[in-house]
């Protein structure tokens, strides 16, 4: 698979509360195609479903948001594709709230009961992980397959929150027995979520692709362990997620750009508008920040993204595409210099990542990062 990016691309984030009235009610197209213009933006990753569980387009497979009465989507994929903007479209994978309530037996479950992932007791608010070794998979698979056919044009489908955990709810402790699995060994629950993931990965990437196999997808888990490479078959392209104040920190892109260089995929760098992180409404970057993570992005070789979260109003908002803008009009000016580069090294690293598993270690960012020259391999 070869799937060619755009440099100057927008993750805008819509996970909707179903208690929020009046979902999209001020989108207006030429607002929206003016704040695109204004923030230098070419591409924008748009929401087919949320974590939530709602959907935002016309859908016989979801359900739409209860407080919204349009096809929002559809508003905004020709509002982008008018002014040849670019239109990713995301559906949630791994939590689904709605569904974890309508079918709490499709949820992950640890060994020792509780509901497992993101949010154990039903007492606590979160958002619900669902296990892909139940008809959720289905579920998830037949929606891929209509938003596809529904926008046969669109420019890649997004799938957010990829992983298995050892999962023990009953369609799992039943293909554990199956398959020669012990549900009662740590080793073997974990060897069996292995197995459910790379079916997850197979279905939904079939369902994305059957109709053209030319359809991009990317399988989002916030960071992909290196020397993981049987996986990538799976993906048309690589965007590394990695909001610097966001809990990556400054040196995890770097780190990450260098290892996925050596990979003949195209590449993203994602960062936020955010002060912090996802889901600030009303926080802002210093644009000064931004201008020296898209620089950053480029000299590492990758195309842009940045991340956004739409009001729920569905009104791109003006200050944060004055921010973009500023490091977006830069990128813009230096684009036609940084397509299909390649890394110069001199020095080889070997990531202990492969080895420990555990994410940027001190030893790999003070030989990689701290030597610019240097290019990142696992064994
Ligand atoms: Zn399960």
């Amino acid at each position: 698979m070869s799937h060619k990016l755009r440099f100057r691309q927008i993750h805008l984030d819509f996970h909707t509360s179903p208690a929020i009235p009046d979902i999209g009610i001020g989108f207006n197209k030429q607002q929206w195609q003016d704040t695109l213009k204004k923030g230098h933006v070419d591409s924008v990753t748009t929401f087919a479903s949320c974590h939530h569980g709602w959907s935002y387009y016309d859908t016989k497979i979801g359900k739409r948001h209860p407080k919204l009465d349009f096809d929002l989507l559809r508003a905004q994929f020709d509002a982008s594709k008018e002014i040849d903007v670019n239109v990713p479209i995301y559906l949630t994978a791994g939590v689904h709230s709605r569904m974890g309530d309508e079918h709490p037996e499709w949820r992950e479950v640890s060994a020792e009961g509780s509901y497992a992932g993101w949010t154990q007791s039903p007492l606590q608010a979160g958002f619900k992980s669902m296990c892909f070794n139940t008809p959720y998979l289905d579920h998830l698979c037949e929606q891929i397959r209509e938003v596809v056919a529904l926008f046969p044009n669109c420019d890649g489908i997004f799938l957010d929150i990829i992983s298995q955990g050892p999962c023990c709810c009953q369609f799992c402790i039943e293909s554990m027995h199956q398959k020669g699995f012990d549900p009662s060994s740590d080793k073997d629950r974990k060897a069996h979520a292995k197995q459910v993931l790379e079916n997850y990965y197979l279905q939904t990437t079939k369902a994305a692709t059957d109709e053209n196999p030319d359809m991009g997808i990317f399988h989002n888990s916030g960071h992909i362990n290196r020397g993981d490479n049987d996986i990538l078959k799976y993906f048309s392209h690589l965007e590394l997620e990695s909001l610097p104040t966001g809990g990556w920190g400054y040196d995890h892109f770097p780190m990450s750009a260098k290892y996925c260089k050596k990979i003949d995929k195209d590449l993203l760098g994602m960062t936020g508008k955010f002060h912090t992180t996802w889901g600030e409404f009303g926080g802002y970057k210093h644009p000064n920040a931004l201008r020296y993570e898209c620089a950053a992005m480029l000299a590492f070789g990758s195309k842009c993204s940045v991340g956004d979260q739409l009001h729920p109003n569905g009104m791109l908002d003006e200050s944060t595409y004055d921010i973009i803008g500023a490091g977006y009009k830069e990128v813009e000016e230096k684009e036609a210099w940084c397509s299909d580069t390649v890394n110069v090294a001199d020095i080889a690293v070997i990531s202990s990542d492969a080895v420990n598993q555990c994410r940027d270690s001190a030893a790999d960012v003070g030989s990689a990062v701290c030597y610019s020259k240097a290019i990142i391999y696992s064994i």
